[in-house]
């Protein structure tokens, strides 16, 4: 990927504010659900953002997830300004002629039977659960309204009313009550204590093959296959949320491929959407999504045919392997990297394809104060909680990208 050429800004009549200017405005007119860093983007190419001053960052972070293939891939953006030209939106009151050959492509890639199209992560969970209750009421037999799903402890599978009622983090919580019934937490990583969670009235169990927001937490090997064990044996569903670890991250197509697993449902997000528009899906078998009839669940914006043009030009991108195997291969140095730190301000990290979670000592400042300090340096990232930071560059860096920026992390730890 080549870097943006213009050094000097151009402002033009988009960005005639400087960043500090912006920055008070959206502090003053926007809701401060967010606490960004003090950077404020106004292009991009491949693994470079350019800030409104013309300053230039390596964004180690890409959109949590949502830019694997870079910013502004040209595929992609060719793709989206093809379909611009044609047609954007028809709704699913009819058929667009994109909409099949992405759900054939989407199909294809995971191995999974069939497609329901949606637009943000946390919609697709909540189709997904809707889909697993149906399942559990109309194939399984389990009583009217008593469908229980079994979920992790420290998950994140969204911010709707429903998810949060099943997070284990007061902020996602607190003040958003009455919440949902009809959820069981156990911990992470435990099997036994998912078996005891399971009952004639279980429909699923919800989890995420690598916790993202707890901080790149990866299960034991082996879990993911007793998950899956476990489930076939209770003849319960097993949900795994792929929206952040899915589509190349982990240097597999999906981070539950690690193990050859195969769930029955699989929840997709970020990625799938280029870094262009939002696109999700439940990609699931046909025994499984077969459920859904018309009316049960819909979206007006999910499966629009631009949404399908950039997901299937990201299903082409994956379908090369090109991606998956940079992850891999890369993921090597960010992890030798990652154990040369340790000990020299870094405590801890756990690192699977480009996506590494790092704890930082405490005494050398919170994960905020590092990710500051990191962009200081030129490089994004962003913390998750209390003392780590989450590396997930694009899937386009450059070996030298990859390293200069560990180098900058050495930096400021030293
Ligand atoms: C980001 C994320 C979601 C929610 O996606 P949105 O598009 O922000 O709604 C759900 N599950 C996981 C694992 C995620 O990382």
């Amino acid at each position: 990927m080549t870097a943006p050429t213009r050094t000097a800004p151009d402002h033009g009549s988009r960005s005639a504010r400087s960043s500090q200017e912006l920055i008070r405005a959206e502090e003053s007119s926007l809701a401060h659900n967010y606490h960004p860093l003090p950077v404020v983007v106004a292009r991009a190419e491949g693994v470079w953002v350019e800030d409104v001053e013309g300053r230039r960052y390596l964004d180690m972070l890409a959109g949590y997830s949502a830019l694997n293939f870079g910013h502004r891939h040209p595929e992609l953006i060719a793709a989206a300004h093809r379909q611009l030209d044609e047609l954007t939106l028809t709704s699913r009151a009819f058929h667009n002629d994109r909409l099949a050959g992405f759900a054939e492509g989407l199909a294809e890639l995971t191995g999974l039977g069939m497609v329901l199209p949606m637009n943000t992560g946390a919609e697709a969970v909540e189709s997904a659960i809707k889909v697993a209750r149906k399942w559990a009421y109309e194939v399984k037999g389990v009583a009217p309204d008593q469908a229980t799903i079994v979920v992790a402890a420290d998950n994140f599978h969204g911010r709707t009313t429903t998810i949060v009622s099943f997070s284990s983090d007061p902020t996602a919580r607190e003040g958003f009550g009455p919440f949902a019934p009809g959820f069981r937490v156990v911990p992470y990583n435990d099997l036994a204590a998912m078996e005891a969670a399971i009952d004639e009235t279980t429909a699923a169990v919800l989890i995420e093959p690598i916790q993202g927001e707890a901080g790149v937490i990866i299960p034991d090997d082996g879990y993911l296959r007793g998950v899956r064990e476990l489930t076939r044996r209770t003849g319960v569903l097993f949900i795994a949320d792929e929206i952040q670890s899915g589509l190349g991250r982990t240097g597999t197509t999906l981070a539950v491929d690690h193990e050859s697993v195969r769930p029955d449902v699989l929840t997709l997000g970020k990625a799938l959407g280029g870094g262009i528009v939002p696109v999700s899906a439940v990609v699931a078998d046909r025994e499984v999504l077969g459920v859904l009839r018309p009316g049960e669940h819909g979206s007006t914006f999910g499966g629009n045919p631009l949404s399908a043009a950039v997901g299937t030009a990201v299903v082409d991108l994956l379908r090369t392997g090109e991606f998956q195997r940079r992850a891999a291969e890369l993921g090597e140095v960010l992890g030798d990297g990652l154990a040369r730190l340790t000990g020299k301000g870094v405590v801890g990290y756990r690192c699977r394809g480009l996506w590494a979670g790092v704890d930082v000592d405490p005494a050398l400042g919170t994960g905020r104060e590092v990710s500051e300090r990191l962009m200081g340096e030129g490089i994004l990232v962003k913390d998750t909680h209390g003392s780590t930071i989450r590396l997930a560059p694009p899937l386009t860096i450059t070996r030298e990208e990859l390293e200069s920026s560990l180098a900058a992390l050495e930096k400021v730890l030293g």
